[in-house]
């Protein structure tokens, strides 16, 4: 029987999830869930200076957003401090670590002639095999890895193939520093083994402590997991990733109006292929998401390509979902409070008549919120520029007219009212446009709107007849 998988997402909370760290969690939650495994968290907080509550919090929210879980309780990496410090003294007795007590200005020294000879092996080794009575008096040790001196240490990882590190490059890192703190190499490996993780599915910008966290499996004999390094995501000019490019927080993803079933579908995509599929629902996505389609170059982010497929997603929405989705998103979105606080059974019912109507133009949440709050506007309405310049004194007066047909109609609809307004431009022999516009300007504020007739159908006859007979002439 195969070991059962265990993956994990290790966010440092120094900041919010961003969309790389997002993709991240995504390929080690898929690759997880499509083996019957297991998906770990862990918060890195061991960087007391840099990690912060609201990161945490927007770490957990966006992960959350994104409808990725995890199993059992959320690892806090600083928490287990004392058993990190256990393993450093426990490498120390066995031989397989020493303490070094090089001063500031000793390292200084050392980086700077490293740098002028150009060796990437900045620290001499000169505590390695001293002898520690030589130790200054009242100097705090930091404890080294007695890395090997010769020889290679090599990765084999799921995405990069076989990488090889020549010993003599790397030098003996720091494990434990003065203050009795562990360092990120050393914690890493200490839970991802406590942790029984098997696969540890990360960005490239890891692979080079891919190799010193090797050299510390094998110092405590312990088994190395399985590594998968992720080519960074870069932006569609190939640079690095900017925030024009899309180098946001998950949280403004949300605020954007993206859904995030899309959002999976778009991330999925970022390095990862299936054929020439494109659309994946989540279980096709966990069937199919394997590690050896990950390519090595790396992907880049395309927004176009993400708001033409949110608003796929849109279209293939339910439309009660659509609004549930809606909901979900109000307290982000610029004016939603406003939406949400007036929202009723009658309110969310008009809003699932007109759905229809506003999901075919919609590429995001924002874009159907801004296009349906015709629906929730109030009387008199705000006209936009556009809509005021259409209802000239002309307009006025032909809305004035429409008014009793409208008023004689019993039986409203969309189909009702369009037949009304038919027979209205044909007797009169003027266009349909030249009603229709004004209409809509009258109706909803704006000169763009669902189809005119399906405005009148969802406003229903009452409130319809009261915004027309604010702009009759
Ligand atoms: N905490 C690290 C980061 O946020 C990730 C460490 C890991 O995945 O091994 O970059």
């Amino acid at each position: 029987m195969t070991e059962p998988v265990v993956a994990r997402f290790a966010p440092s909370p120094t900041g919010f999830l961003h969309i790389g760290g997002a993709r991240t969690a995504l390929f080690n939650w898929l690759y997880a869930r499509g083996r019957g495994g297991k998906m770990l968290l862990r918060i890195e907080d061991t960087d007391r200076e840099r990690s912060t509550e609201p990161a945490i919090a927007a770490i957990l929210d966006g992960l959350t957003w994104l409808g990725i879980d995890w199993d059992g309780d959320t690892v806090y990496q600083f928490s287990r401090s004392a058993r990190h410090r256990e393993i450093a003294e426990q490498l120390l007795a066995a031989g397989k670590a020493y303490r070094c007590y090089a001063s500031p200005e000793e390292l200084t020294e050392m980086r700077e002639a490293a740098r002028r000879e150009g060796r990437s092996k900045l620290y001499d080794g000169r505590w390695r095999d001293r002898d520690p009575g030589q130790a200054p008096p009242g100097v705090k040790p930091v404890i080294r890895l007695k890395a090997p001196a010769n020889g290679e240490t090599a990765v084999e990882d799921k995405v990069q193939g076989r990488v090889v590190w020549q010993n003599g490059n790397l030098d003996d890192f720091v494990l434990l520093r003065s203050d009795g703190t562990p360092t990120y190499m050393l914690a890493v490996v200490v839970d991802d083994h406590d942790m029984n993780v098997t696969h540890v599915i990360r960005g490239d910008d890891h692979l080079n402590n891919a190799a010193r966290q090797t050299q510390i499996y094998n110092a405590l004999g312990w088994r190395v997991p399985a590594m998968a390094h992720i080519p960074l995501i870069h932006g569609p000019d190939g640079s690095k990733l900017s925030k024009r490019h899309g180098a946001l927080g998950v949280d403004a993803y949300r605020a954007m109006g993206y859904l995030p079933s899309a959002m999976r579908n778009y991330l999925v995509r970022l390095g990862w292929a299936h054929g020439d599929q494109e659309t994946f629902t989540t279980e096709e996505m966990i069937a199919a998401f394997d590690l050896p389609a990950i390519g090595r170059s790396p992907a880049r982010f395309d927004f176009a390509k993400l708001e033409s497929l949110n608003g796929q997603y849109m279209r293939a929405t339910a439309d009660a979902d659509l609004i549930a989705e809606l909901e979900r998103v109000l307290p982000f979105i610029a004016g939603g409070n406003q939406l949400a606080a007036k929202m009723t059974p009658a309110l969310r019912e008009t809003l699932l008549a007109a759905m229809p109507g506003l999901k075919e133009r919609a590429k995001s949440l924002v874009e159907l919120f801004d296009s349906a709050r015709f629906l929730w506007a109030e009387r008199p309405l705000a006209l936009d520029d556009n809509a005021k310049a259409l209802l000239t004194p002309q307009a006025h007066l032909l809305i004035g007219e429409l008014i009793p047909k409208f008023e004689a109609n019993n039986s409203w609809s969309a189909a009702s009212t369009e037949a009304d307004v038919r027979a209205f431009v044909e007797r009169s022999g003027l266009k349909l446009g030249t009603v229709a516009q004004p209409l809509r300007a009258a109706l909803t504020g704006r000169t763009t709107s669902p189809p005119i007739f399906d405005v009148l159908a969802v406003l229903g006859k009452d409130e319809s007849l009261a915004r027309l007979r604010d702009q009759a002439g």
